[in-house]
């Protein structure tokens, strides 16, 4: 038996399948050099972890692919499954208020994903063995994107992005990078729901984000009921 077939029988992704004049699914460890169209196949025929019995679809990722802005969750929660785009119930409403006072739009220079791509039961926190066998999928959107700066939405994506611990409260407040890539940690919105009170402090984390990107600092913003901080 060939090496790349022990490979794939070992992963239960044996005989391999393909369509058609399209992209080879693989599994996400094997994706270094995968093209948009090989990730979409992939992480769509993914079965690497637990998850992928609950699903519905896969949820890649929604937005510019060119974007300077990216924004990362946790993962897919019961409306994320059933359309297949991250961030579409409650939390993502708020999101894209969070974005619209952070001068942002979603689909707009923005792109949004999650750490892991398939909805955890119950929505349910994602296991760090879950997290981590999909994290190759993220990191290869990030390369793809090239973004100017990522906002890790919640201590789920902050933890898998710095690939370390501790408290949301301490990270938030200093500076990372993502390789060479700047990123500000912040909360995710589903807890922003729960938790209004720290919505000026998520405000206060965008501000943050865009002026390391820019110079152009965030204005006071006045309470009309469309931002994170109301
Ligand atoms: S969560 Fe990620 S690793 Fe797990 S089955 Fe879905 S795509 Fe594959």
């Amino acid at each position: 038996m060939k090496f790349e077939e022990a490979r794939w029988r070992e992963l239960g992704l044996w005989p391999r399948w393909s369509l058609r004049q399209a992209p080879v699914a693989q599994p996400a460890s094997l994706l270094p050099e995968a093209d948009w169209d090989g990730l979409e196949v992939s992480v769509a025929s993914c079965r690497q972890c637990p998850l992928h019995a609950g699903r519905r679809q896969a949820v890649l990722g929604t937005g510019d692919r060119n974007a300077r802005w990216m924004f990362v969750g946790e993962g897919p929660g019961a409306e994320e499954d059933q359309q297949g785009e991250p961030f579409v119930g409650a939390a993502g409403r708020l999101l894209d208020q969070m974005l619209k006072a952070t001068g942002l739009k979603r689909g707009e220079d923005v792109y949004i994903a999650n750490v892991v791509k398939c909805r955890p039961p119950q929505n349910r926190t994602p296991s760090l063995d879950e997290c981590n066998t999909c994290l190759p999928y993220l990191r290869r959107q990030i390369a793809l994107v090239q973004p100017d700066i990522i906002v890790a939405l919640g201590k789920v994506a902050a933890h898998a992005l710095l690939g370390c611990e501790g408290a949301l409260g301490t990270l938030r407040t200093r500076q990372h990078h993502y390789g060479d890539i700047p990123l500000v940690v912040t909360w995710h919105p589903a807890y922003l729901l729960r938790n209004p009170a720290d919505k000026r402090k998520a405000w206060e984390d965008l501000c943050g984000a865009r002026q390391r990107m820019s110079a152009n600092p965030c204005t006071p913003h006045g309470g009309s009921g469309d931002t994170a901080t109301t």
